[in-house]
């Protein structure tokens, strides 16, 4: 057994497996992933340059990517050590295997506790009835794209807004199918608030243009104010440009002036000329 196999046999598995995990099966050079290669634990200072087996220094690399690193790792010829060496990848394949399932149903689980605290969250918030396997169900959707935190936010605010208590640990069911009717809509729009905190206020001052212009393309005004924020036009500059304009032409040429006009675009012209 060479130096390198030898390396690698001596990081204990389970701090093999939770570099693994930490970089999801993947090689961390090329991007493939388990099972489709095999998988080594890299040391990123190496060993005889005194790099340890701190889960810091190790990282997730494919077969592939460790041999162009080291070479000549099989350039064992006899055909002893070649079968040797395939029996030792054959068991490194099903050990991975093993270490991977292990992982996706630690997911799974975490998933599933997941779930359960956000419908204990939601029945402490609206108390009086429990959820059925349809709400769970939504709830499990709702995971897969927003945050725990964004979810129970948005139950608050759901909570708050739609809930009508008809006594001290009970709300009508009523308000109960219509607050949990809004949670997803609620954690959509203030995703794309934090996104784009402007969002609001440029839909406010391209109505201004509506209102004013006889003529508006909606699409390249929000684009133009979008791009005049990014250059760090500030809004209160936008809003009064909306209300002097007299043409979609001049809107488009007093926007284009106020970009211009800042540092950002001003340094970035510089740099550009040269
Ligand atoms: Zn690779």
């Amino acid at each position: 057994m060479n130096d390198i196999e030898n390396r690698r046999k001596n990081i204990p598995k389970s701090i093999r497996f939770e570099v693994l995990k930490r970089d999801k099966f993947t090689c961390q050079y090329c991007g493939k992933a388990a099972p489709d290669v095999i998988l080594h634990i890299d040391h990123i200072n190496p060993v005889a340059n005194d790099g340890d087996n701190d889960i810091t220094n190790l990282i997730t690399s494919c077969e592939g990517c460790n041999l162009g690193k080291s070479d000549k790792l099989l350039s064992d010829d006899s055909a002893l050590k070649k079968a040797k060496s395939q029996m030792d990848k054959l068991q490194e394949r099903r050990e991975q295997l093993e270490m991977m399932m292990e992982w996706q149903r630690g997911l799974k689980s975490l998933a599933n506790t997941t779930v359960s605290e956000l419908c204990t969250y939601w029945e402490d918030l609206a108390p009086g009835y429990q959820l059925n396997d349809n709400g769970k169900n939504d709830i499990k959707k709702w995971v897969r794209t927003f945050s725990i935190p964004e979810i129970t936010s948005a139950m608050d605010v759901a909570a708050e807004q739609y809930l009508v208590f008809e006594s001290d640990n009970k709300v009508t069911l009523e308000s109960w199918a219509a607050a949990f009717s809004k949670i997803s809509g609620i954690c959509r729009v203030s995703r794309q608030a934090k996104t784009e905190p402007d969002i609001r206020e440029l839909y406010y001052i391209r109505g201004i243009l509506r209102n004013r212009l006889r003529y508006c393309d909606d699409g390249l005004a929000l684009e133009l104010l979008r791009d005049a924020r990014f250059w760090g036009v500030g809004l209160d500059v936008l809003r009064s440009i909306a209300l002097q304009t007299r043409s979609w032409t001049s809107f488009k040429a007093d926007v284009d002036f106020a970009i211009q006009d800042t540092d950002a675009w001003q340094m970035a012209g510089r740099s550009g000329a040269e």
